[in-house]
């Protein structure tokens, strides 16, 4: 069996290494900050003092950290896991970037006879609690065949999208609609409280129509809808996104008029102090601008 190093326990990486530790796996856990190393060792991880303390005599690596200056930083630094993971070894980056760090650090692994998967993860942060996630993994063949029980012990979707970097850029693709969807949803929901409409009977007619989206669909109700703000997935972590997606396209010579306009929406409930909240509070911030009641459904309101 694979020996396990896990660097980055946040909203993601905690319940991952949690699940992995429950499974059976051999973990060695990391985090800048102490508090979630201690209760993943709870679970039977060893608790490493560093990333390098991780990545020796791991055989896979995982990084599931917050942008792409992390990754370049833990996994092509000066003092990174290129430089003390063996060959033969493989890295699987679950985190969000730019796909160009990916190719980046692919490469440098590979001159380094160590192997490189990019395998994002889709779905909500309860889905990794509870080992639901579905991934979108750029790797060779044999390095997929190699990794594939471990993200099944994970997720319970696992799409092989092609090379190394497909998944990222598949996951890019899956969150503009992501993201966008909550800004598209903010303005409509904002419209109907504006408009002084009931909301549950707005989510009744939208929802049996076109005009229904998996944000609202599925997220919302759960969260912002029910009064939790809590990330999940942050504001802060969806303007990261759109920013590499906007970039990502336009360094392709696309254009992305409404991801810019969104990511926009969402730099300015970042700077009114909405960043840390889960990213379905888009509406919140909007609601709140224009000093409109917040859409809350009656049976939350109620404690039902
Ligand atoms: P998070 O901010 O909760 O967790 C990131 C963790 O990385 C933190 O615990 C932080 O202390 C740690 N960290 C930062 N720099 C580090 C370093 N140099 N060494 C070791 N640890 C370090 O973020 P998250 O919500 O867990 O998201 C992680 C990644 O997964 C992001 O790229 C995000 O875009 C992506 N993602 C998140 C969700 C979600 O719903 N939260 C869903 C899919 C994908």
């Amino acid at each position: 069996m694979e020996t396990i190093g896990f660097i980055g326990l946040g909203r993601m990486g905690r319940p991952m290494a949690a699940n992995l530790c429950r499974k059976g796996f051999h973990v060695a856990a990391f985090d800048i900050n102490p508090a979630p190393i201690a209760e993943v060792a709870a679970l039977g991880a060893r608790a490493a003092a560093s990333a390098t303390e991780a990545t020796k005599g791991s055989t896979v690596v995982i990084t599931m950290l917050p942008d792409s200056a992390a990754v370049e930083q833990v996994i092509g630094g000066a003092d990174g896991v290129l430089v003390h993971l063996a060959p033969g070894s493989i890295i699987i980056d679950m985190s969000t970037v730019d796909p160009l760090v990916t190719d980046r650090l692919a490469a440098a692994a590979a001159a380094r006879g160590i192997g490189y998967v990019d395998a994002p993860v889709g779905r909500l942060a309860s889905h990794a609690d509870r080992g639901e996630s579905l991934f979108m993994v750029g790797a060779s063949p044999a390095d997929f065949a190699r990794i594939e029980t471990l993200l099944q012990a994970l997720g319970t979707t696992i799409h092989h999208c092609g090379r190394v970097g497909t998944g990222m850029r598949t996951k890019l693709v899956n969150n503009y609609l992501a993201i966008v969807s909550c800004q598209l949803n903010a303005e409509a929901l904002t419209l109907a409280q504006r408009f002084g409409l009931s909301l549950e009977k707005t989510l009744d007619v939208i929802g049996g129509t076109t005009a229904v989206n998996g944000q609202i669909k599925i997220a919302w109700p759960s969260k912002v809808l029910r009064g939790d703000t809590v990330p999940g997935f942050t504001i802060d972590l969806a303007h990261k996104d759109l920013t590499l997606i906007v970039q990502a396209a336009n360094a392709a010579k696309m254009p992305m008029a409404l991801g810019a306009a969104a990511r926009e929406a969402v730099s300015a409930a970042r700077g009114r102090g909405y960043g840390a909240q889960d990213f379905s509070s888009m509406v919140d911030a909007l609601c709140d601008l224009l000093d409109v009641p917040r859409p809350r459904l009656a049976e939350a309101a109620a404690g039902v």
